[in-house]
């Protein structure tokens, strides 16, 4: 059998907070009670939305917390975690092998465009109803600007059993249509890098929060599509505050950084969340590292969590 090989991949674009800690501490766990390995990417893909700084704060506040990783080049003691920015030329690749495919094509449609054709799909978001699909991938129009690139979604259901979530199936066309693989800026989608990487880190296990679902078909379509082998999924619950709402990186006050400033313990952040993950019977202070012998997805609470 494989070795269990997880990741934490977060976008360094604020400060990580307890719902982020959430998720990594499950992550973790997952992997570490199964003797497994840990990988940490960063996930800079888009210029505008990272900052070097918080992906060394985020190191720093994963480091606090117990939550380690087992590769990358040495800095001082450190693993340096993969980062996406410097591994276009690897979903590039894989952007030609889909194009070679005949299954890219350019989208010049504008966001105005966008919104007065299309109907809300699953989630409220945009269904993308083919208007550029028979363009070819030479087409090129006297506009000043770059077409976004396209994926033709096949006909048919994609499905995937989810560790926490269970059987789920959806229509991508129905549902979401022809995606972007590509934006017109020239940044890779999300939705391609992240398979893309995580086949290449030949990751078996994919822990995240289930706002992270309803993207999950695609990247199942796009492992299919590249002949790559897809991970296990479990979509965990997000943690979400008193009034409803899942904790974001707005909320300063539920960073990492501002609770340990306030004096509060790794042991407690921790003890907290595991109470919550149905781990321990009550808060209590506790290091991540005494949690793996006792850990067990099941004793997840379903639904969502404060
Ligand atoms: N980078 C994404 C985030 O921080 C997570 C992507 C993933 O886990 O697939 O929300």
């Amino acid at each position: 059998m494989r070795t269990m090989r997880g990741r934490f991949a977060p976008s360094p674009t604020g400060e990580i907070h307890l719902g982020n800690a959430w998720t990594a501490l499950l992550a973790w766990l997952q992997v570490r009670a199964a003797g497994g390995t840990m990988v940490l990417r960063i996930e800079d893909l888009d210029p505008d939305r990272s900052r070097l700084e918080y992906g060394e704060k985020l190191m720093a506040d994963l480091k606090w917390l117990g939550l380690d990783w087992d590769e990358g080049p040495d800095i001082g003691g450190n693993y340096a975690p993969y980062c996406q920015a410097e591994r276009r030329g690897l979903y590039q690749a894989a952007l030609e092998k889909l194009a070679a495919a005949g299954l890219v094509y350019p989208c010049y449609c504008t966001r105005a465009e966008l919104a007065a054709s299309a109907p809300h799909g699953g989630e409220n978001e945009r269904v993308y109803t083919g208007i550029c699909r028979r363009r070819k991938l030479d087409d090129v129009r006297q506009v000043s600007r770059q077409p976004a690139l396209r994926l033709a979604v096949p006909p048919g259901e994609t499905s995937f059993l989810d560790l926490h979530a269970g059987f789920l199936s959806q229509d991508i066309n129905r549902e979401v249509g022809d995606f972007i693989v590509r934006r017109s800026d020239g940044i890779h989608a999300y939705q391609l890098a992240v398979v893309v990487d995580d086949a290449d880190m030949s990751i078996t296990h994919v822990l995240r929060g289930d706002d992270l679902l309803s993207s999950t078909p695609r990247q199942v379509l796009l492992y299919r599509l590249l002949g790559l082998k897809a991970p296990v999924f479990t979509h965990v619950p997000l943690l979400i505050d008193q009034t409803g709402h899942r904790l974001s990186k707005r909320q300063q006050a539920l960073s990492i950084a501002a609770l340990r400033e306030r004096g509060v313990k790794a042991e407690s952040i921790i003890g907290y969340l595991a109470w919550k993950a149905g781990l321990l019977e009550q808060c209590q202070q506790v290091k991540a590292s005494e949690l793996i012998a006792g850990f067990a997805l099941d004793k997840l609470p379903s639904g969502q969590l404060i």
